[in-house]
């Protein structure tokens, strides 16, 4: 009996109307005599609503609650698609993730999923279910807490599905045709990959690209889950991704992509000695702060900065804990200044291995269009650098020309 598991985020599911587009793709699965696990997220933007909600009552919230309600949304999209497929005949029935159960860590609002225990969907199908209909994003923590998996989670549903169930294939249905060089919001050149490669998508998700959530890359990659990115609303082969010796001719640069909200924080005259930047970031990881890029400038008179990026809406805590940090005479620096202003931009490819000049060039394009690089920080396979926010655009756009990706 083979499986395939089918994921509709938010755009596809967003109304009765639009669920229908899904019913058909689920339609034409089982036509071919296949069993479906569709995964659902919630119905269009329910879930910022619900978020809204609670931040309402308070900015500091009890976290398992948080959970509870944002689970809501899931809930009710996976009974809606339920009853619609019932309609067309079809034996369906929801799951919420306790019923399953997906177990998962307590870290609620960023839970990590632990196992799935798949017995009981199986036997639902042995016994005649053609679709579960499981609500995405959501699982259960040994203390019978729900948990949610953080922003974009149902992806990471959808593979872990897949994996835990043997699926044939997790085919991922959004509002764009698949994984491109670049956010086609961003610009209208930007073109679609047939193919890419498990390490390329992870940079990308994590660096920003919200196509898929970067925890459902890691499965993918970690368990060999086959993942197809597709258009609900249009036919066509979407994106595959795949292992790199899959890929003939290896891209230098596959894509841009960006994160929007960064802050860039510099702590003046620490002083040079080691172990002091242990005690910075000892500060800041105590707070949970995602530090992201890192410089230390050069030293004069035993003294020196050290320069951060981490996000924006977590400024307030990392700036609160090295003052703290300093009230307490743990660390010691003169000034911390804050600019919550920039973005990170960053460019993917598995060809950087092989080729040199990538960083001249990225560099020179953002030169030639007088845009100041703040930070850089570079990996095997990506660079990425930290620039003024109101350049954000004219940058992808600058670079995306530059590196010829529109003629992938
Ligand atoms: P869903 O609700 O289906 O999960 P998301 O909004 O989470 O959809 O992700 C799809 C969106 O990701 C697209 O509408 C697009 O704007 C954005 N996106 C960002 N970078 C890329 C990229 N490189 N390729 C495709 N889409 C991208
Ligand atoms: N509904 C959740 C969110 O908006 C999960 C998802 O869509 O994947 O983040
Ligand atoms: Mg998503």
């Amino acid at each position: 009996m083979s499986k395939i598991v089918m994921k509709f985020g938010g755009t596809s599911v967003a109304d009765i109307k639009i669920m229908k587009n899904a019913v058909s793709k689920i339609c034409e699965e089982i036509n071919n005599k296949k069993k479906v696990i569709a995964v659902v997220s919630a119905m269009g933007k329910t879930t910022d609503e619900l978020v809204k909600q609670v931040k309402e009552i308070s900015s500091i919230y009890d976290a398992r609650e948080y959970d509870a309600i944002l689970s809501t949304g899931e809930n009710i999209s996976a009974s809606l698609l339920v009853l619609l497929l019932q309609n067309e005949g079809i034996n369906a029935r929801s799951w919420q993730g306790w019923q399953i159960p997906i177990n998962t860590t307590e870290n609620h609002s960023n839970a990590r999923i632990l196992s799935i225990c798949s017995n009981k969907l199986e036997k639902k199908f042995s016994s005649g279910m053609q679709v579960a209909v499981v609500a995405g994003f959501q699982g259960i923590s040994k203390n019978n807490r729900i948990t949610t998996l953080g922003r974009g989670g149902s992806d990471t549903s959808a593979v872990a599905l897949a994996a835990s169930t043997k699926a044939e294939r997790c085919d991922i249905y959004t509002d764009v045709d698949g994984v491109y060089t670049t956010d086609p919001r961003i610009t209208s050149e930007a073109k679609k990959l047939d193919k890419i490669s498990y390490e390329e998508m992870l940079e990308l998700a994590s660096l920003g690209a919200k196509v898929l959530q970067t925890r459902s890359v890691e499965l993918a990659m970690q368990y060999k889950v086959k993942v197809r990115v597709l258009n609900s609303f249009n036919k066509g082969s979407g994106t595959i991704l795949c292992d790199e010796e899959e890929i003939m001719e290896k891209r230098v640069v596959s894509g841009i992509t960006f994160s929007k909200d960064e802050a860039k924080l510099t702590i003046l005259s620490v002083k040079d000695k080691p172990g002091v930047a242990g005690i910075v970031f000892d500060c800041l990881s105590k707070a949970n702060i995602n530090v992201d890029m890192i410089i230390q400038n050069i030293s004069d008179k035993n003294l020196t900065d050290v320069t951060f990026s981490c996000p924006t809406d977590q400024v307030k805590i990392a700036k609160e804990s090295l003052e703290k940090g300093k009230s307490n005479k743990i660390l010691d620096y003169n000034r911390l200044d804050i600019d919550t202003q920039v973005s990170k931009i960053s460019i993917v490819g598995i060809g950087m291995r092989s080729h040199s000049g990538i960083a001249q060039t990225m560099f020179k394009t953002l030169g030639d269009e007088n845009i100041n690089i703040k930070v850089i920080s570079t990996s095997e396979i990506k660079i990425s650098v930290l620039i003024e926010r109101k350049y954000l655009e004219l940058a992808v756009q600058a670079l995306h020309e530059a590196f010829k990706l529109s003629n992938i």
